[in-house]
């Protein structure tokens, strides 16, 4: 679609997944897709956190950068520029607000440097084989995520129902600047799994060092239920490991604990 249509289209979905929270406090994993498409839109058009907040049209009040929960009591991530760092809800990452130091922009997405030139190469692929993909969502800072989930917090009402959309500041793999989140256009979130692009993902994004994250069947590994728009940057000698040996998560690959926080 074009840009207005998108931008139309854009504003009537966040209206929608408001109207939808509010008309029930019961958690759903199609909220953390709302989540996702939210933060999404913190990464077009240089919006802020806070502008995003404002632009939800019953947005409460406004929300200070506070944050909700203690961040710190999971933080041993010990090596947050590795690209094999595992960020799940047992490892946040320390310290809590650290940001990559090489973000480099690719198509108006904040990402590290390594993980935008493998991500250009396999676009460049996906094109020529047919399958155009795009970018709705890649790094995000600490202070965003902070923004995003204390947003979720007044709308569902408590942090338990927040965590069941959105992840705790520190501990969103998108702030390594390793993931991104992927769209056909036409085909955002839930419907990109049953599209041909992923179909092509799952063959060929190994090669360029992307994993799916978060699989179908495994989110009492991960901690998330399914995600197969959320690709994450691991390196193509990582990645095909774990596509020759089968092993989807890479809690599993490398022996580290997941699920949920607690
Ligand atoms: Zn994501």
């Amino acid at each position: 679609m074009d840009h207005e249509t998108f931008r139309w289209w854009e504003s009537s979905e966040i209206a929608a997944a408001q109207k939808k929270l509010e008309s029930s406090t019961a958690a759903s994993p199609n909220n953390r897709a709302f989540a996702h498409l939210i933060a999404a839109v913190s990464q077009t058009e240089a919006h802020s956190a806070e502008q995003t907040i404002k632009s939800i049209p019953s947005y409460p009040k406004k929300v200070t950068a506070t944050p909700t929960t203690n961040a710190a009591a999971h933080c041993d991530v010990g090596n947050p520029t590795s690209i094999t760092v595992v960020v799940n809800k047992k490892h946040c990452i320390n310290p809590p607000s650290w940001a990559p130091a090489d973000l480099t922009s690719l198509k108006g997405y904040l990402m590290r440097g390594v993980t935008a030139d493998h991500m250009q190469q396999m676009i460049q692929a996906a094109t020529a084989a047919g399958l155009p993909f795009g970018l709705t969502s890649a790094y995000r800072s600490y202070s965003d995520q902070v923004a995003t989930y204390n947003n979720w917090v007044q709308v569902n009402g408590s942090t338990t129902a927040a965590d069941t959309v959105s992840a705790r500041p520190g501990y969103s793999e998108h702030q390594t600047g390793l993931a991104a989140d992927l769209d056909t256009g036409s085909c955002v979130l839930e419907c990109f799994g049953g599209t041909a692009q992923y179909a092509w993902l799952k063959q060929n994004a190994a090669s360029f060092g992307f994993i799916e994250r978060y699989p179908s069947g495994l989110t009492g590994v991960t901690g998330y239920s399914p995600e197969p728009w959320h690709w994450r940057y691991v390196g193509s000698e990582t990645a095909l490991a774990m596509k020759r040996s089968g092993v989807q998560t890479l809690e599993e690959y490398l022996g580290i604990s997941g699920g949920d926080y607690n």
